[in-house]
């Protein structure tokens, strides 16, 4: 079967993303080594610009517009990470972006799309569904929408962070990846499996939300309610129908964590490490330290996703309150 994306699409994505995106730097950690017997080397892009991998795929799908499509503009919806990758990315290529968020959306949120130079339009989400809203505006103004993770060009560029994670470090044993809708560990899946046809691919998943580790179990795609977690970049409903099949043909295992062992992982990137790392950037890390994955003696590659959380909101989970 022909997957929707190919090792080249992720190559050609780190060519278009090489001035742009940050190469995030490989960190270690001697305590976290000692505490697992593994040798873990984590690929921080919670140091990324906007503070999480997403500006990678956003920037390489808006590289990819015609002229035509560049002049019209861009529209998508998020609250989250996705919506400042966009409006970035439509600010750095010089086009217009509409990103609509949630009316309630936290106003640190809002305030740092809008300084991106993006129109938010806002809908309420108990009475209004923003696929429509955004179905609405794009073809009213002749928009192009680009989705959080089932588009071709948006899961080659977040594979560029497996490709200069292994081009840094060398042979792996095991790739950890944090599991929303699975553009994330689609593109890197896709990277590994060419570059190192031997490491595990191992996706991470919050307990309340692991829909996309029964899919792959059941071989069709689950659908669940909104998941009660503080992972809120994982709360994702289901896997796509472009991400599903790469996750099925390139993806080992799926595993989860626990809120609270997010939390732990939190406080020790915090401690330990000096990194502030939000819930769902936690979930690969949780799972290599806290046990849910055996990865005593391998060399293990893990995808810190993104660092974007309130501090007040930080300082209480840290504190436990
Ligand atoms: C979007 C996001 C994820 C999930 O990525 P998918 O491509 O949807 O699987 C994980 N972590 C952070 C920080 C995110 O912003």
């Amino acid at each position: 079967m022909t997957l929707p994306i190919t090792f080249e699409d992720v190559r050609s994505a780190a060519l278009r993303l090489a001035d742009t995106a940050h190469r995030t730097p490989v960190l270690t950690s001697r305590t976290a080594n000692a505490r697992t017997g593994a040798d873990l080397f984590f690929k921080c892009e919670n140091l990324q610009r906007i503070g999480a991998f997403k500006f990678r795929g956003a920037y390489n799908a808006l590289s990819r517009f015609s002229p035509e499509q560049r002049r019209r503009g861009v529209i998508a919806y998020s609250s989250g990470n996705h919506a400042q990758a966009i409006a970035l990315s439509a600010q750095l290529l010089d086009m217009p972006a509409v990103i609509v968020m949630p009316e309630d959306a936290p106003a640190m949120k809002l305030a740092a799309t809008r300084g991106y130079g993006a129109e938010v339009v806002l809908y309420d989400r108990y009475t209004e569904s923003r696929e429509e809203i955004g179905l609405r505006i794009a073809s009213e103004r002749g928009l192009t929408l680009v989705p959080p993770y089932d588009h071709a060009d948006v899961m080659a560029g977040q594979g560029t962070c497996a490709l200069e994670l292994i081009e840094d470090v060398g042979a792996l044993d095991v790739l950890v990846v944090c599991v929303g809708g699975g553009g994330l560990i689609s593109g890197c899946a896709t990277a590994a499996k060419h570059l190192l046809p031997g490491c595990m691919v191992v996706g991470v998943e919050p307990e309340a939300g692991n829909d996309v580790q029964r899919s792959l179990r059941e071989g069709h795609i689950v659908h669940i309610p909104v998941p009660r977690t503080i992972a809120d970049g994982a709360q994702t409903q289901h896997a796509g129908q472009l991400t599903f099949p790469v996750m099925q043909a390139l993806v080992d295992d799926v595993v989860t964590v626990r809120d609270d062992q997010l939390v732990e992982t939190m406080r020790f990137f915090a401690e330990r490490m000096k990194l502030v790392v939000e819930p769902t950037g936690c979930l690969a890390a949780a799972a290599a330290l806290d046990g849910a994955l055996p990865v005593a003696g391998r060399r293990v590659g893990v995808i810190v996703s993104g660092g974007n959380i309130d501090m007040v909101r930080f300082a209480a989970l840290v504190a436990g309150s």
